[in-house]
């Protein structure tokens, strides 16, 4: 308590008047320093101070350091924080506020209620792919299994358990599925459009995060723009008229502009409890004994994200949470060789679903390809507990199943009824330009990358096989990753097949409003930034693909800089916000 009284920002005043300003203010005479980050920098320093420096015109009628001050003590009060680790021990931590744009983003109520419509639609999707064997060795097996060995080892483990017939009895083969999925979204303009409409960035079926913290974040941000009406209007208006098309600025709908309720932190325990309810009704375990496992990363700082879902699962449904990581359900799990249930064994607890926070990133199976954290996540795989995601799932939410889907004619297979034609055109409308560069590329990705070697660099993202952020290519970065890889002749280009687990995508511009951010607690900075929309959305289904529960199940915004090319707010890109719909 005492370490966290002293966070940087009781203590930056007298440090920010006496040292950091004359050093700030030779740099910049000297011009060492004059960029637009630096800028940035300004109000950050003085955002506890009285000195007011102008906002990079963000039009505001209150003291920015006022309404900042407003929503720390609303985040803290309402636990928007994130865990952090001190340098010097990594064993110790302390709590602040989590990454935060200090009001909500506009957003168009059309666009809005075209991702909450596409929920369900995306929901049914990755169960179907998820039990597409052939699909999803086409897709994965080839070029992106012989260079990604993470994603290969998915694959493998998703073959054996789930395709290969071992004559052993298989109790994954009879264990119900729950998604809890993330579709995120950019606002883009088509060409020739002067309307904003949704475009994928993404689609995250395995630890899907920040549906606790965005749900007190929109809160927050009801808060603000009610309590402080009048001061944030001229801001709202401005940013309104950014993402309104021509049509809507006139017409934009009967419900008054503002931040809706956000269901996520309701709905996401709810479809667990669905999921976990089933469970015992199939298998009547010892009521007293049933749990969730939360699988989760050692040493993850997005735990209060986490402990909120938690907390809301026992209020609401008295489900009790075990927390551990894959290392230690190695040795602290038993799979019944007899039955399929999964047990912790100092407790004898029968874990009924199995939520991973961790598992998708190569990092979190430390022991390597043969290791430990693999054992248990085969040994959580084969049992008879619901599964969130199941290998399926997982492997469904591949950034490689995204491009392949957006090829004419893959919808089809997984919609083939002639009542799905509405569906796929919904969904075909939010995929924005995917393109192979494995061995399967077409003339068409062909030609993309050709635009690229063209100096069109700009108007794509280079993206591999790995969920987190921190690991795409923008503009140059991108140009010599494809220069170094792509043989040019006269007209055509030959991929090297180091690129088979890598895809490119169509670049979004997502129109530009301005905002204030905080980080830690203090003013980041303000100006010019982008948002992109998450949408949350459950689903749980019986083996024999049964859909027992399908719904949208809340949002996320993320509002980040726009000249930052990566998002993400666990990896430091982003700010937790909300859709302001107008
Ligand atoms: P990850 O699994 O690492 O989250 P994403 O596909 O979501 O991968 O990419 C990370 C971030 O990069 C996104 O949050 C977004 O900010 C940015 N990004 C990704 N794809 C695009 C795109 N097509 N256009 C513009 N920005 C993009
Ligand atoms: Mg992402």
């Amino acid at each position: 308590m005492f370490l966290f009284m002293l966070q940087p920002s009781t203590i930056r005043k007298p440090f920010v008047s006496t040292l950091l300003l004359p050093i700030l203010i030779i740099l910049i005479f000297s011009q060492q320093v004059i960029s637009v980050s630096s800028f940035r920098l300004l109000p950050l320093l003085f955002s506890s101070s009285t000195v007011l420096l102008p906002m990079d015109n963000v039009p505001l009628s209150v003291p920015v350091h006022e309404l900042a001050a407003q929503a720390n003590s609303y985040a803290s009060a309402n636990g928007v924080q994130v865990e952090k680790r001190y340098e010097n021990d990594k064993s110790k931590s302390y709590f602040e506020c989590a990454p935060m744009s200090l009001l909500p983003n506009a957003y168009p109520k059309r666009a809005f209620g075209q991702a909450q419509e596409l929920a369900p639609h995306f929901n049914q999707l990755v169960d179907r792919v998820s039990r597409d064997a052939d699909f999803l060795h086409q897709t994965l097996g080839g070029g992106v299994s012989d260079t990604d060995p993470y994603t290969a080892k998915l694959l493998q483990l998703y073959k054996e358990i789930y395709v290969q017939e071992s004559g052993e009895p298989n109790f994954a083969k009879t264990a119900d599925f729950l998604g809890i999925h993330r579709s995120d979204y950019m606002l883009h303009k088509d060409k020739g459009s002067d309307q904003y409409n949704i475009k994928q960035v993404e689609l995250n079926t395995i630890a899907s995060s920040f549906a606790g913290l965005s749900t007190k974040v929109s809160a927050l941000h009801r808060h603000l723009t009610s309590r402080f009406e009048d001061d944030v209007k001229d801001l709202l208006e401005t940013n309104k008229k950014v993402v309104l098309g021509s049509d809507e600025a006139t017409t934009n709908g009967d419900t008054p502009d503002g931040v809706p309720v956000n269901p996520a932190l309701e709905r996401i325990p709810s479809a667990m409890k669905v999921a976990f309810a089933q469970y015992q009704s199939r298998f009547s375990p010892d009521p007293k004994k049933t749990v969730i496992l939360f699988v989760v990363q050692d040493g993850e700082t997005n735990t209060v994200d986490q402990r909120m879902l938690e907390f809301q699962l026992w209020q609401d449904h008295q489900v009790p949470v075990v927390r551990m990581s894959l290392t230690s359900a190695h040795t602290e799990i038993e799979l019944d060789g007899k039955t399929g249930a999964l047990k912790i064994a100092s407790t004898g607890q029968e874990i009924a679903v199995v939520y991973f926070r961790a598992g998708y990133a190569p990092t979190d199976y430390p022991d390597g390809y043969d290791g430990i954290e693999w054992k248990a996540r085969a040994k959580l795989e084969r049992s008879r507990a619901t599964k969130s995601p199941s290998l399926g799932y997982h492997l469904a939410g591949t950034k490689k199943v995204q491009q392949e889907l957006a090829r004419p004619g893959s919808l089809e297979r997984f919609f083939p009824q002639d009542s799905d034609k509405v569906i796929i055109e919904g969904l075909k409308q939010a995929f924005a330009g995917l393109y192979s560069l494995g061995d399967d590329a077409t003339e068409e990705d062909k030609s993309a990358v050709k635009d690229v070697l063209a100096g069109a660099e700009g108007k794509y993202v280079l993206k591999p096989q790995r969920e987190g952020g921190g690991y795409n290519f923008y503009g140059e970065n991108l140009l010599a990753k494809l220069k170094a890889n792509v043989k040019q002749t006269d007209s055509d280009v030959e991929l090297a097949p180091v690129l088979g687990e890598f895809i490119l995508m169509e670049r979004l511009f997502p129109p530009i409003q301005k905002a204030i951010l905080l980080r830690g607690g203090k003013v980041e900075g303000s100006g010019d930034t982008i948002s992109e929309l998450g949408c949350f959305a459950t689903v749980v289904a019986s083996t024999d693909g049964n859909v027992l529960h399908n719904e949208y199940a809340g949002f996320l915004l993320r509002t980040k800089f726009s000249n930052v090319d990566e998002g993400g707010v666990a990896s430091g890109f982003a700010t937790l916000s909300s859709p302001y719909l107008c």
